[in-house]
Parts: C-alpha cells; sequence; structure tokens
C-alpha cells in the first residue's frame, strides 16, 4: 500500500501519541540534516522521537507498508550527510533512548540504548572502574547509536582502536519491523557470520541500532603524559608523523592542529595558545612508570630530530587537557568563520607528509583556505575547506579541492573515509576506491536485508 504525504503522518501520530511524532516546519527543518551541510537534503515528511524498541518498530512497520524511506538518526552530528532526509522519508530519532542499561563489572561489558551520548556511557562506567576508549572529538555531543552506525574513531584510537572493536552485541530492528540480537555477551565467539561487525559502520542502510553491549577496559593501569612540538609547517609535522610509526612507537595519541585552527581556537576561547607557531604536533603516551617516560623521551627525540621547536613534557593533568581542548575545538571553532567542507581521508602513515603537501597545493591552486586537523598517527587526515558565506564562486572551487584531495589520497594508497562514513559526500570517490564488483556485493547484501530499500537507501554506498 503506498500512502500520500498528506495520508501520512496523522496515522503515524495516532499510533505513537501526538507528543512522538514531531510536523511542524521548524521541527522538520532541524531534522533536515547532520552537521554535513553541503550534502543534499529534503525535509522529512515527519520525525519520530522514539523512546523504545517497540515505537521504531512501529514507524519502521507503517513507513514500509507506506512505501515511505526512514532515516535513522542519533545526534545529528555526522559530517558526511548520512542522517540526511530525503523525499518522501521519515526521521526516527533515537535521542530519546538515552538510558546505559547495565554495567557488568565481571565480565567488563555495559549495554546501553542507542542515544546515550558518547560521554556519558564513558562517565557511567567510570564509576564502576571501568574505560570505554572510542572518543570522537565530538564525545560530548555524539550519540552511541550515531558512533555504532559510523564505526566512529577519535583521538585514543590510534593505540585502542575504534568503535568496531568494543561493540560485543547489538539489538537491531530490521527493515521490515522484526528485532534481531546479534552477537555475544562473552570474551570469545566466532558463531556464524560476524553480522554485527556487518551492522557497525553500515551508517544506517540495514537495521536500526536499539541496544548496544560494549567490551570495557579496566579504567586504572594508566600514567597519561603529553608531548608537544611546533614544526615550521604542516608537511615538517607530517614528516614527524612518520617518522614515529617507523620508530616502532605508538602513541595513545598522536594529533596535528594547523595554525589556522589554533588562532581560530584561540580567537573563540582566549586559551593563550602561541600565536606565531605553523603546526603543533601534539602526542599523547599513557604507559605507566618509568616505561612511559622513556617512550615520552623517545617521542621528543623524534619531534626534535624532524625539526621540531619548543618540544616539551607536560604531565599536568590540566596542561594535557587544555592541549586537548584546543584539538577538540578546532571544528567549532572553524565553523564560526564560514561553512566548512570536511574531509576524512586516511593514507598509510608513511604518505602523510606527501598528503599534507598535497593538499596545499591543491589549496593554492584553488584559492581556498584548507584549516587542518588530524588523527595523524593513524594517517587519518581531516583538511577543511572553508568557503566564506554567500560567495558561490569560493564554493565551487571549494567542491573541486574536495574532489582533488580524494583523488590524491586514493592515488596514495588511502581510503576516502577514515572514521565520519561514506553519507552522502564520499559516494563518488567510494566507487572509485571499491569497483563495480565489491560493490555489487554492497548491493546484494542491502537487497538481502531490505529488499524494497526503506532503510537510508542511497547513503554509504
Ligand atoms: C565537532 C565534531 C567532531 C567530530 N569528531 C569526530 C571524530 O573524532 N571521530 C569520528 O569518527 N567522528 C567525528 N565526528 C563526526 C560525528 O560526531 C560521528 O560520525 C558520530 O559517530 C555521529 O553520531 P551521531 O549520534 O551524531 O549520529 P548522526 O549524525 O545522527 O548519524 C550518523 C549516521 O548514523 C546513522 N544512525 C544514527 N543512529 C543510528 C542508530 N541508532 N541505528 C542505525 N543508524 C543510526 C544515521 O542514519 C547516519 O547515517 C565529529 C563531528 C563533529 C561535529
Amino acid at each position: 500500500m503506498i500512502v500520500t504525504a498528506a495520508a501520512d503522518a496523522t496515522a503515524l501520530e495516532h499510533l505513537l501519541g501526538s507528543d512522538q511524532v514531531l510536523r511542524d516546519p521548524e521541527s522538520l527543518e532541524r531534522y533536515r540534516h547532520d552537521d554535513a551541510e553541503w550534502a543534499d537534503s529534503t525535509a522529512p515528511l515527519a520525525v519520530v522521537l522514539a523512546r523504545c524498541t517497540d515505537d521504531v518498530v512501529t514507524a519502521v512497520r507503517w513507513a514500509a507498508a507506506a512505501g515511505l524511506r526512514v532515516v535513522p538518526r542519533g545526534a545529528g552530528t555526522g559530517l558526511s550527510g548520512g542522517a540526511n532526509a530525503m523525499a518522501d522519508s521519515i526521521v526516527v530519532s533515537l535521542e530519546r533512548m538515552n538510558r546505559v542499561l547495565e554495567v557488568n563489572t565481571d565480565e567488563r561489558y555495559a549495554v546501553t540504548e542507542p542515544g546515550v551520548i558518547n560521554d556519558a556511557l564513558r562517565a557511567a562506567v567510570a564509576e564502576h572502574g571501568l574505560w570505554y576508549p572510542p572518543d570522537p572529538a565530538s564525545s560530548a555531543i555524539s550519540t552511541i547509536g550515531g558512533n555504532v552506525a559510523t564505526n566512529a574513531g577519535g583521538i585514543c584510537c590510534v593505540k585502542y582502536g575504534v568503535t568496531r572493536d568494543y561493540v560485543l552485541g547489538l539489538t537491531v530492528v530490521l527493515a521490515d519491523g522484526s528485532v534481531v540480537e546479534l552477537g555475544r555477551r562473552t570474551a570469545k565467539g566466532v558463531a556464524g557470520y560476524d553480522l554485527t561487525a556487518l551492522m557497525v559502520g553500515s551508517e544506517g542502510t540495514l537495521g536500526i541500532v536499539v541496544s548496544v553491549t560494549v567490551k570495557l577496559l579496566p579504567l586504572a593501569g594508566r600514567d597519561e603524559r603529553a608531548v608537544i612540538g611546533y614544526f615550521p609547517s604542516l608537511t615538517a609535522a607530517g614528516d614527524a608523523v612518520a617518522a614515529i610509526s617507523r620508530a616502532g612507537i605508538i602513541p595513545a595519541a598522536l594529533e596535528i592542529v594547523d595554525r589556522t585552527c589554533l588562532r581560530a581556537v584561540d580567537d573563540w576561547m582566549h586559551l593563550g595558545l602561541p600565536a606565531d607557531v605553523d603546526t603543533l604536533l601534539l602526542a599523547r603516551v599513557d604507559e605507566r612508570g618509568a616505561a612511559g617516560d622513556e617512550i615520552a623521551g623517545h617521542v621528543a627525540d623524534v619531534f626534535t630530530e624532524a625539526g621540531g621547536t619548543d618540544v616539551e613534557r607536560a604531565t599536568d593533568p590540566e596542561d594535557i587537557d587544555r592541549l586537548f581542548l584546543a584539538r577538540r575545538l578546532a571544528y567549532p571553532a572553524l565553523e564560526r568563520l564560514g561553512p566548512v567542507l570536511t574531509e576524512d581521508i586516511c593514507v598509510p602513515r608513511s604518505a602523510v607528509p606527501e598528503m599534507l603537501r598535497r593538499i596545499q597545493v591543491t589549496a593554492d591552486a584553488q584559492d581556498v583556505t584548507i584549516a587542518n586537523i588530524a588523527h595523524a598517527g593513524d594517517g587519518n587526515l581531516h583538511p577543511l575547506i572553508i568557503a566564506p558565506e554567500g560567495d558561490d564562486a569560493a564554493k565551487a572551487r571549494a567542491k573541486t579541492a574536495f574532489d582533488q584531495i580524494v583523488a590524491d589520497c586514493l592515488a596514495l594508497g588511502g581510503t576516502v573515509t577514515g572514521e565520519h562514513g561514506v553519507g552522502l559526500l564520499k559516494l563518488p570517490g567510494l566507487r572509485v576506491e571499491l569497483g563495480d564488483r565489491v560493490l555489487a556485493m554492497h548491493r546484494s547484501v542491502k537487497h538481502a536485508l531490505d529488499p524494497a530499500g526503506t532503510l537510508n537507501p542511497g547513503k554509504a554506498f
């Protein structure tokens, strides 16, 4: 049965209650897109504020019967358009499903609803002496469900791995409204295909995650130090990153923040960051005691040999937090300067200097400002292309720069997205990266689980 748009949302309100279905124009506009404003979007017909699994099932069944599409949404902090609404769609928001359901200290796992904010989960398990490592720079604002759906990375992921490494099991609402339990709670397990891993990073195209079981680590046992160095250019900092990798050092974080970002953060937050430096390289080392001191010393030596100046070690937690705060604030600080087109390429660590050089060449060739932050330790670079508001010519050049950066990344053996997901923005690059046969496999998987194309069609591949 296909219903018309006019018939739709009233019936949905009857099923779920009017307080759980938004239909006013301001709300539809608010839920129209994620943080990737450059990607296409269309206002949805309605927004469902799900409170429980049954609400999600009701919304999906109703939409499927009506021939509408369903766009799952967490906090809408995505940077590739994955949560952007499309024609004839409803958005199902998971933000109200925000309870941590269980923390099991003996088995070291937690079970959480999808709308729990990453930092809130980390705080909840810390009360039990446990640690959930994946720490996207958006940890204060993004949901665990969104993190799972994008397989989010983060700052400490260079050493501790990404979201997929911590997801033991999922409860998922499928496209026909059935509910399945995937995965396990045991420390090991290889029963059947790894459908849990398939769901992680599937960007809401295969199912809607309604609960997540995550593996936890003990909180104690780390001893934090930061090593910072200032470099005369981005490529010099890139050389230091490649040298750290060659030396076999695995820091707990290795981040680049360039001068455009440092200035934007300081103009906004007045953190007292140095005004006259080009590029900051920021490492964290968390081994305990003398071993940690030795590794931090090694990192400092590599920074100095690679041309770093004012190389310093910080052990005061406040200093360390201040420096990493500058990294976390870089993106929102830049957004204040104008619309930002965010890149998320990942190249082999040895190719980081060459990729950074090519980004600068592209910025000059297209006459656009490209600021840079990077989870440099795993080769994941975020060139941030800024176009002044209302300048269409600059916007077109920014788009050309974006495509050139993707092409350079692929030429250097990289991948078009390290952690933000494909969404809409990376579709052209992904098609080049995967090739026809592998894309056909993606279509087969989608067809097997969602033959009618109800869940977030047109995203991710
Ligand atoms: C300042 C800033 C810093 C950031 N830093 C990082 C970073 O360091 N690392 C990183 O990886 N990302 C980062 N991001 C991007 C973003 O925060 C992540 O992609 C995050 O995982 C998205 O979570 P969300 O709750 O906002 O999801 P949304 O943006 O709402 O959705 C993201 C995708 O997941 C799908 N989805 C959401 N919830 C569910 C669900 N329950 N079931 C199925 N599908 C679902 C959506 O359909 C969409 O495709 C950053 C963003 C900002 C604004």
